[in-house]
C-alpha cells in the first residue's frame, strides 16, 4: 500500500494550498473584471443659474471625466447667457440701443433667422418683439410689480412690436429695427444654449450620455446608459408639486420643452395672467391650453414651438407644426389632452 511519509504529505497540502490559491485570486481577478466591465456608468449631476432659470447637466462617460463634460457644458451656457441672454448686455442690449447693428457674427444671424424664420412659420404666435408688452405685464422679472397694463398701454407697446419690424440682411450681416421695437431672443436663447452645451460635449466625447435640461427645456446628450430612453414626466398643470406627472416620455435622443401658465402668473379676480403673451392682442394667450409640450430634433426647436403652440391652441391650429419638426401635446383647461400624430410613439416604453 502506498504510504504518505510525513514529510511528502506536508509538501503535498503546500502545493494544494497554493493551487487554490491561485485559483482564489484568478476567480477574484475575474468578478472583479466582470464587475467593472458591466457596472453602469455613473452619472455626475451639476446644477447652476443661468438664463433666469435653473440648468442641470447629467452626464457619464467612459472616456472623459465627467466632471470636465460638464464644466465645458456650463461655460458654454454662460457663454450664450452673456451674449443672448438678456436684453440689457451682450449683442441683444447692443442692438436694442442702436435700433441696428451691421457685422454681426454667424451665431448672432443664425439666432435672429432661426426667430424670425419661427415667427414667420407660427404667424407671429412666436415673436421675438414682445418685450415692450412683457415689462409692462411686469414678467420681465420675478422682481417687478404684477400688474394688468392701461388699455392704451398695450396699445402703444403693440404698435412697438412685430416681428416684421425687424429687418435681417443675412449677406450684409445687418440687422436694423424699426423705430422703437425691441429684439428679445430670451423665447429662443435658453434651448439653443441647450444644443450648444451638448455639442460641446460631443466634441469631446461623442460617445457621452445624459441630459441637460435648462429650466424644462431638455436635450439629450445620448440614451441612459447608451440603450435606455430617458423618463421624461409632464406635470399637471394643476397640480400642488413637482412630483404630480400626468404623462410620460420616452427619448432616446432630441429635445423636449414645455411651456405652461403655471410658471409665471398673477390672479386678479379670479383671473390668471400668465407670461406667454398674444402678439395680436397683448394679452396673456387664451387659446384653452394650459400646457404645451414639444418634441423636437433641437432644443431651441422644442423652446419656441412650445411657446407657439400655447399661443395657437388646439386643432387646426397646430397641424402644421409636424412639418416643421414639432410634435405637440397640449393640455387644455378641462384637462383634455391633444397630440399631434407620431407624438404617442415617444410615450411607449
Ligand atoms: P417658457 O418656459 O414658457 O418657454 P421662457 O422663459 O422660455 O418661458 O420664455 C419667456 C420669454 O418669452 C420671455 O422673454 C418673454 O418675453 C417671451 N415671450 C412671451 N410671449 C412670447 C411669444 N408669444 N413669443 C415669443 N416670446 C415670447
Ligand atoms: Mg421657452
Amino acid at each position: 500500500m502506498y504510504r504518505l511519509s510525513k514529510r511528502n504529505s506536508a509538501s503535498f497540502l503546500k502545493s494544494r494550498i497554493f493551487i487554490y490559491g491561485i485559483f482564489f485570486v484568478a476567480a477574484a481577478a475575474t468578478l472583479l473584471l466582470l464587475f467593472f466591465r458591466n457596472r453602469p456608468l455613473e452619472y455626475y449631476d451639476r446644477t447652476e443659474y443661468y438664463l433666469g432659470t435653473y440648468v442641470t447637466v447629467r452626464v457619464a462617460s467612459s472616456k472623459v471625466s465627467p466632471t470636465i463634460l460638464a464644466e465645458a457644458a456650463m461655460k458654454e451656457i454662460e457663454r450664450i447667457d452673456e451674449k443672448f441672454g438678456s436684453r440689457s448686455r451682450g449683442i441683444v442690449a447692443e442692438i436694442n440701443a442702436n435700433g441696428e447693428a451691421s457685422g454681426l457674427d454667424r451665431e448672432t444671424v443664425f439666432l435672429i433667422k432661426s426667430a424670425l424664420d419661427i415667427a414667420r412659420n407660427t404667424n407671429g404666435a412666436f415673436d421675438p418683439t414682445l418685450y415692450s408688452l412683457t415689462k409692462l405685464w411686469g414678467f420681465d422679472d420675478v422682481a417687478s410689480e404684477k400688474q394688468i397694463p392701461l388699455d392704451v398701454e398695450i396699445t402703444a407697446a403693440l404698435e412697438n412690436s412685430g416681428y416684421s419690424k425687424i429687418v435681417l440682411n443675412e449677406t450684409e450681416s445687418h440687422v436694423r429695427l424699426m423705430e422703437g421695437v425691441m429684439l428679445d431672443l430670451g423665447g429662443i436663447a435658453k434651448g439653443y444654449a441647450v444644443d450648444m452645451a451638448i455639442a460641446r460635449i460631443k466634441a469631446l466625447d461623442p460617445e457621452a450620455t445624459g441630459f441637460i435640461d435648462a429650466g424644462g427645456d431638455i436635450g439629450v446628450i445620448g440614451p441612459k446608459y447608451g440603450n435606455r430612453p430617458w423618463i421624461i414626466g409632464v406635470r399637471n398643470p394643476r397640480g400642488e408639486s413637482v412630483q404630480d406627472i400626468v404623462e410620460y416620455i420616452y427619448l432616446y435622443d432630441g429635445a423636449i420643452a414645455t411651456s405652461g401658465d403655471y410658471e409665471r402668473f398673477f390672479v386678479v379676480d379670479g383671473i390668471r395672467y400668465h407670461h406667454i403673451l398674444d402678439s395680436k392682442t397683448g394679452l396673456p394667450s387664451r387659446s384653452g391650453v394650459i400646457s404645451s409640450t414639444v418634441i423636437s430634433k433641437s432644443t431651441m426647436l422644442a423652446d419656441a414651438y412650445a411657446t407657439a403652440a400655447f399661443v395657437i391652441g388646439k386643432e387646426p391650429g397646430i397641424t402644421f407644426m409636424p412639418r416643421y419638426g414639432a410634435l405637440v401635446l397640449l393640455i387644455m383647461e378641462d384637462m383634455s389632452r391633444y397630440r399631434s400624430p407620431g407624438f404617442e410613439v415617444y410615450q411607449q416604453k
